[in-house]
């Protein structure tokens, strides 16, 4: 348990703030004299939330909560996206900027960590009633964020479109044309290539390396999917061309399992029509708890937080476990996954594979010069290998896990610029 705690946060003993808080506890023995700083990395440095009212379609007036929260900015801007879901909370967008402050480290982009949200169900709203809510929302956080201040991006229930809107409202709202607000814009308004299917890559990547180095032979391995948006459909899709089966996906509309593998180009076509993957044909159905007990080698969820706890930890038959989505283990949880000798990616190095290209997307805003795809995924690949080979260094000299070692990698960052920058005033 953490010695902090926030007059402002109710405790919920498995709520994703308190799941950051044990996490760097873990970390405190391994960063030496930079523990005198960690009281820094377990509070939010500024944490904005704003009423966002709009007008329905129908004539009344609906009121939103939104949130805005800039964890750390020791190394640079914050940096994170925005999320649109019916759960968010302060708490919950204050633990997911906490961990773009990690993720970012640990990858050594530039960023501090950040991090947004509505609590909204996105899909009751219309279109052009969407339309004026993240406009509304873009200018109430307009005062903290901007290019070198605070950079979001697309999130859970948030997109390509969305992402235009917020650049023209803060652009609207500053007399500029301000490419550099955002990323995971579409690509006429400077959106990088491959960024829609980054944070996947980024998870098949880091999967990749960490399969070769436990032997496990991704040709033929079962894979089983928790989540199937932009993360989980792009890797799958990788690991799939890699010659992997993927026996089981899970989504808000249902559980398919097939146990020679699912088509991964006949499913796809099908998503839109059916909503996601519950009406496929070529698969059964089961029950969503039956997800966690199907066959498999590696396990990617790549949902929401807190997914795989205790009880499905102990069933799990997974080797390999890719956190494709933020926190989708509890402490508790991931200590059973390390007893049980199952390898974890930590969500902290294995999907930053979206903000590494959000990163490029910025650079390539900034320069107004655009690569192609393939320069943008061979460099996605290269930093993400570096990334993990130096994490796995460290976990191998502390004999510690993944997630402990990418948290001393990125604290001693964090810290240490904390350090040299000093205490004002
Ligand atoms: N929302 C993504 C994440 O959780 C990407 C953030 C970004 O590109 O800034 O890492």
């Amino acid at each position: 348990m953490s010695e902090s705690s926030l007059s402002y946060v109710t405790h919920h003993a498995d709520g994703p703030w308190q799941t950051y808080l044990s996490q760097v506890d873990r970390v405190v023995p391994y960063l030496g004299h930079l523990a005198r700083w960690v009281e820094t990395l377990k509070r939010p440095k500024r944490a904005l939330i704003v009423d966002v009212p709009i007008e329905l379609d129908d004539g009344r007036v609906a009121h939103f909560e939104g949130f805005r929260v800039q964890h750390n900015m020791s190394r640079g801007p914050g940096k994170g996206g925005v999320r649109y879901h019916p759960n968010v909370t302060l708490e919950e967008v204050m633990a997911l900027a906490a961990w773009m402050s990690i993720k970012n480290a640990a990858v050594n982009l530039p960023y501090g960590g950040a991090k947004g949200g509505i609590r909204v169900d996105p899909k009751l709203l219309s279109i052009k009633e969407l339309e004026r809510m993240t406009r509304r929302y873009t200018s109430e956080i307009g005062i903290i964020i901007g290019p070198h201040q605070d950079i979001p991006a697309p999130d859970v229930n948030t997109n390509p479109q969305i992402m235009a809107w917020m650049m023209d409202t803060y652009s609207m709202n500053t007399g500029t044309t301000a490419t550099g607000v955002v990323t995971g814009k579409p690509i006429h308004l400077g959106g990088s290539l491959g960024r829609v299917k980054a944070t996947g890559r980024g998870v098949f990547v880091t999967g990749r390396e960490a399969a070769r180095r436990i032997n496990l032979d991704l040709d033929g391995a079962r894979v089983a999917v928790q989540g199937f948006g932009n993360v989980g459909a792009a890797a799958a899709e990788l690991f799939a061309q890699a010659g992997a089966k993927i026996v089981a996906i899970q989504d808000h509309t249902g559980t398919i399992v097939n146990e020679r593998g699912i088509d991964m180009a006949e499913l796809m076509p099908t998503l839109t029509q059916y909503g996601g993957v519950g009406g496929f044909k070529g698969a059964d159905k089961a029950d969503d708890e039956a997800f966690w007990d199907v066959k498999c080698d590696i396990l990617i969820p790549a949902a929401l937080e807190g997914q795989v706890t205790v009880e499905r930890a102990k069933r799990t038959t997974a080797k390999l476990v890719l956190e494709g989505a933020n926190g989708p283990t509890l402490p508790a949880a991931d200590d059973i996954l390390a007893d049980r000798g199952i390898l974890v990616v930590p969500d902290v190095i294995c999907n930053a594979g979206g903000v590494t290209v959000s990163y490029f997307e910025w650079v390539q805003d900034f320069s107004s010069f655009f690569w192609t795809e393939d320069e943008i995924n061979l460099r996605l690949d290269k930093i993400m290998v570096g990334a993990l080979k130096r994490i796995w260094d460290t976990a191998d000299k502390h004999q510690i896990t993944l997630r402990t070692a990418t948290f001393a990698v990125a604290c001693e960052r964090i810290l240490t610029a904390r350090e040299e920058r000093g205490l004002y005033p």
